[in-house]
């Protein structure tokens, strides 16, 4: 380390950006709130084994991804490459199957060893929505739905397509499972290194592959689909049906799948071009199979994860996030004055108004600055001002001056505050 900088992959999140970032979380949990999400959060660290179990081994995340690390204690420690399995786990750990349905919102950084480009990095942050309990597709058309309506307060709905798959059902999926790998088995050799290595693990997640050797032989590739039995096709009829009569727009993307073994039925992705390659905002399925790979009872889910990173950026040109910085300061012309002032300061933020107060430098300087940071109200004060028990209010939007008794201080900067 020979310049004292940020680990790679990680970023300071500055006044301007992090407006940006507040302005995604609040308008994610005001959204989902309407639907009952109420927020929450896990720790940012669990068991290694609650991210190994379910997403097993062979997943890109466990296998390439994860920030692991054995503690003091001996214990094998994950920082959390995301939130579903941690907010299930804190499902079965609190008892809470009990008192299902659970609609859950949270908000937080997530963790993966990636290799760091515009929009992806090491730590990243997520907000998303866990729905636990039900198993019926209207489930799936809510959770849907809130994303949508997200990305439309956002300003940003117009810029995404809503992709939209069913893997059917954990039989429909076995069946489908095996033609594809006797498919692929054909053509083993032309496959990519990553390909083949999944071919074994989690053969499914090859059909997200962005190869272009490997898409050329996905074009003739069985398809999901065909393969789906009849309940599955219900449930993602239900589900498209609910999508249209609330009018949220959708895709069929039959290569859309997620890659861990516990999703079933429905996945989705929101998706824009406007981010260069990584243009998935948000992303989510169902994970019926979870809870138990956990070791807990079978408890349905529905979900989605979208990364902060990305919806600010895609957000960020239409949303003009000034951080308030105070409009008033109070600024003291002799030492002598300073503790005064600094009383003064604390009293009118007990009226409410925001009061930036420098410490340091000549009066000259202060002002001098107070006009750079686009102060309206300058408070003035000194010796003699402590003697008349009064202040210097100076406006510098138009060099006006005058006296103000000290009772009336507050009332007066208000409503100045007020005029335009
Ligand atoms: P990708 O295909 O871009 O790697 P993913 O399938 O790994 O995405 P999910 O696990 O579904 O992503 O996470 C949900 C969302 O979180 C993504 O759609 C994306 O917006 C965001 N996200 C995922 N990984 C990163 C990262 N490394 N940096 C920034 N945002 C990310
Ligand atoms: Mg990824």
């Amino acid at each position: 380390m020979s310049k004292l900088q940020p680990v790679r992959g990680t970023a300071d999140l500055l006044p301007d950006v992090m407006a940006q970032h507040r302005l995604v979380i609040d308008t994610a949990r005001r959204t989902t709130a309407r639907y009952g999400f109420q927020e929450m959060a896990t720790p940012i660290f669990e068991f290694s084994e609650v991210f190994s179990r379910p997403l097993g081994e062979s997943s890109d995340i466990v296998t390439k991804e994860n920030y692991s690390f054995a503690d003091r204690g001996g214990e094998m420690l994950t920082l959390r490459p995301e939130n579903t399995a941690g907010v299930v786990r804190a499902m079965i750990s609190g008892g809470l199957t009990q008192s299902l349905p659970l609609k859950y919102f949270y908000a937080g950084p997530m963790f993966r060893y990636e290799r760091p480009q515009k929009g992806r990095m090491r730590q990243f942050h997520q907000i998303g929505i866990e729905y636990l309990g039900p198993t019926d597709a209207l489930a799936d058309a809510e959770v849907i739905s809130a994303g949508a309506r997200l990305l439309a307060e956002l300003g940003v709905l117009d810029q995404c397509v809503l992709h939209l798959n069913s893997l059917g059902d954990a039989a429909s999926r076995a069946a489908y499972r095996a033609a594809l790998v006797a498919f692929l088995q054909a053509d083993e050799s032309r496959l990519s290194d990553d390909s083949k290595r999944r071919l074994a693990m989690n053969p499914l997640r090859i059909l997200d592959s962005k190869d272009p050797g490997d898409r050329d032989i996905l074009q003739s590739a069985p398809q999901l689909q065909d393969y789906l039995n009849a309940e599955s096709k219900a449930h993602f009829s239900a589900l498209t049906t609910a999508l249209d009569t609330a009018g949220v727009a959708w895709m069929f993307d039959p290569l859309l799948v997620r890659g861990l073994d516990y999703y079933c039925h429905t996945a989705f992705e929101f998706v824009t071009d406007a981010l260069g390659t990584q243009g998935t905002v948000l992303g989510g399925g169902r994970y019926d199979g979870l809870a138990e790979m956990l070791g807990g009872p079978a408890v349905a889910g529905v979900g989605w994860a979208a990364g902060i990173e990305r919806l600010a950026m895609l957000a960020g040109a239409k949303t003009p996030t000034a951080p308030t910085a105070p409009k008033v300061a109070v600024l003291s012309t002799d030492a002598d004055a300073d503790i005064a002032a600094f009383r003064l300061a604390e009293m009118l933020r007990d009226a409410g108004i925001d009061i930036d107060f420098p410490t340091t430098g000549s009066i000259g300087k202060k002002l001098k600055k107070a006009a750079r940071a686009e102060i309206k109200l300058a408070i003035i004060l000194g010796g003699d001002e402590l003697v008349k028990n009064n202040v210097q209010l100076r406006n510098l939007a138009d060099g006006t001056q005058s006296e103000v008794m000290m009772d009336d201080l507050a009332d007066v900067v208000a409503a100045a505050l007020l005029a335009p």
